[in-house]
């Protein structure tokens, strides 16, 4: 986080325990949120896929005192379901879930969309989307009041991005999910939202053929240009886990530098 961001958030989420899903490696977008948020004075536990991304995510926590991690692969109900009952035991409630999960299989990036396999689509809806009804499923009956949900998008979801392929109509789905969830856990007082960031490197990102175009692209033509930054994306995501974010559910948050309002 900058000083700026870090001063202006003080104190935005002290009392308040956070799970960030997705921790691959300290580009993830996952722990430059979940830093942000114990920053923010939030009690932040992460989640991390396997033993390969293990190591990464127990290295990093280890630069937050109180920090803590756990396994989840969502494509396995009984990992998700294990993941509740911990979280249960260890923290008896939590206030904010982060879901920043995608996947792809890389040949559905790298071919054409039109050459998109049953089983790349139905991977990639199953982790890109499914995991966001599975895990509020299990992690909602230990979510207090006011709770907040949110998941990471991309423009793509409703534009047509070179070789983002799947992925594109994965976060379409992904946003529709997020209403029909803000819809359903909204009597609950649990806000849904999503937060539609502008190219970040990451580990996922660079397995996206077109990225460096779109990441050119966005930094030439967005309004705030190269002042987009991940910080802000993190930023964001503090912001929709405070008590300031909460007249606010099934949403979609742009933090691109503005890249999605400009028509050129
Ligand atoms: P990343 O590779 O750091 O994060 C993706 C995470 O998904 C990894 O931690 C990976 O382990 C996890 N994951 C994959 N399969 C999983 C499974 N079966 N179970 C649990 N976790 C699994 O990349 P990132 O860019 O930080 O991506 C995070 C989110 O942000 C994704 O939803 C991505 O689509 C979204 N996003 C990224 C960008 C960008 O430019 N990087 C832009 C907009 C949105």
């Amino acid at each position: 986080m900058s000083d700026t961001a870090t001063t202006s958030a003080s104190g935005l989420l002290d009392g308040k325990t956070c799970i960030v899903m997705g921790v691959q490696n300290r580009w993830s977008i996952a722990w430059q949120i979940a830093e942000a948020m114990a920053n923010a004075g939030a009690n932040v536990a992460i989640t991390y896929v396997d033993d390969r991304a293990k190591k990464n995510a127990e290295q990093l926590a280890a630069t937050v005192p109180g920090m803590r991690t756990f396994v989840c692969d969502v494509t396995q109900d009984e990992s998700i379901a294990n993941l509740a009952t911990t979280l249960k035991a260890e923290y008896g409630s939590i206030d904010t879930l982060v879901h920043s999960i995608a996947f792809a299989p890389a040949d559905e990036l790298k071919n054409r969309f039109l050459e998109t396999s049953r089983d790349g689509f139905r991977l990639a809806h199953d982790i890109s989307v499914y995991s966001l009804i599975a895990v509020a499923r299990e992690l909602v009956p230990i979510m207090s009041e006011h709770g907040s949900i949110m998941t990471m998008t991309y423009l793509g979801a409703t534009r047509a991005f070179p070789k983002y392929n799947v992925m594109g109509v994965a976060k379409a789905a992904l946003e529709a999910t997020v209403r029909y969830l803000a819809l359903d856990l909204g009597e609950q007082g649990i806000r849904v939202n999503a937060i539609s960031a502008g190219p970040v490197r990451t580990a996922s990102a660079r397995g996206i053929p077109g990225f460096s175009d779109m990441a050119n692209m966005a930094a030439e033509r967005a309004p705030l240009g190269k002042v987009f930054t991940p910080e802000h994306v993190a930023g964001t995501a503090v912001f929709l886990a405070s008590d300031a974010s909460q007249g606010l559910t099934g949403d979609v948050i742009f933090v691109d530098g503005g890249y999605h309002a400009t028509g050129m």
